[in-house]
C-alpha cells in the first residue's frame, strides 16, 4: 500500500506557502495513475497553488510492485544511501523486507526510477540494457570527442521502439534506437556469464563496465 504525508513548501516564485503531497512508499497496484505520474514526473512536482509555479521536489521513497516482486528504492543522500544498503544486505534473513528472489534496485535520481519501471515493464534485464547504454555511449564518444553527456536513460518510443538518449544540461540531446534482436543477441551472449538477477542491489553504466570487463 501507498504510504504519504502531507507538508507546506515554501514557492520560491512567490513566497507562498502550499501543501504538498510527500509519497514515502509508491505502490501503484490499485492506481495505475500512481505509476503514470512517477513516470511523467508529476508525482514529484510541487504546483504552488497561489501562483501556479511548478518545481521537482527531490526526497527518499519506495516504489514497490508487490505482485511483481520488484522493489525501486530511490535515495538522494549519502546517509539514505548507506541505509538503503543495510536494508537489503541480508535478504535470506526474516527481518528483511523483500525476499531474496526478488528484484531490488537502489537508484540516485527520479530519472532512474522511472527508467527501472520501463525497462522491467519491457520484461527486459536491465544490466543488458545498461551494457546496451555502454556501448552507444563509447561510440558517441568516439564520433564526437568534445559532447558532454550528462545522463544516460532508457525509453520506449511512439512506435514501441527502444531508444537510448542521451542528455546533456545544454539542451543538446541525442537518442539512438535499437532493436530487439540486438538485446536478444547481447543477452544470449553475455546473459549466461552475469549473476543471477536479483543478486544486484544497484545496476547503472558502472557495473555495465565491469561486465564487459570479464
Ligand atoms: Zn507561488
Amino acid at each position: 500500500m501507498s504510504r504519504v504525508h502531507m507538508e507546506n513548501i515554501t514557492c520560491i516564485a512567490c513566497g507562498k506557502e502550499s501543501p504538498y503531497r510527500y509519497w514515502d512508499m509508491i505502490d501503484p497496484m490499485m492506481n495505475q495513475e500512481t505509476k503514470d505520474k512517477v513516470l511523467s514526473g508529476e508525482l514529484f512536482t510541487f504546483t504552488c497553488k497561489h501562483c501556479g509555479a511548478k518545481r521537482r521536489v527531490t526526497y527518499d521513497t519506495i516504489y514497490q510492485e508487490v505482485a511483481k516482486g520488484r522493489t525501486f528504492h530511490l535515495v538522494t543522500s549519502e546517509e539514505s544511501y548507506m541505509q538503503a544498503v543495510n536494508i537489503y544486505a541480508d535478504r535470506d534473513s526474516h527481518s528483511s523486507p523483500v525476499l531474496a528472489h526478488e528484484i531490488v534496485r537502489i537508484v540516485l535520481s527520479q530519472n532512474q526510477l522511472a527508467e527501472k519501471i520501463r525497462i522491467f515493464d519491457e520484461g527486459l534485464d536491465d544490466r543488458i540494457v545498461e551494457i546496451i547504454k555502454a556501448y552507444f555511449l563509447s561510440q558517441l564518444y568516439e564520433q564526437e570527442q568534445d559532447i558532454q553527456v550528462d545522463e544516460v536513460l532508457f525509453f520506449v518510443g511512439d512506435q514501441n521502439q527502444y531508444e537510448i538518449a542521451f542528455l546533456s544540461q545544454d539542451g543538446n540531446h541525442r537518442s539512438i534506437s535499437f532493436s530487439r534482436e540486438m538485446y536478444d543477441g547481447i543477452k544470449k551472449d553475455i546473459g549466461g556469464k552475469l549473476p543471477p538477477i536479483h543478486q544486484e542491489l544497484e545496476v547503472d553504466l558502472e557495473i555495465a563496465m565491469e561486465y564487459l570487463k570479464d
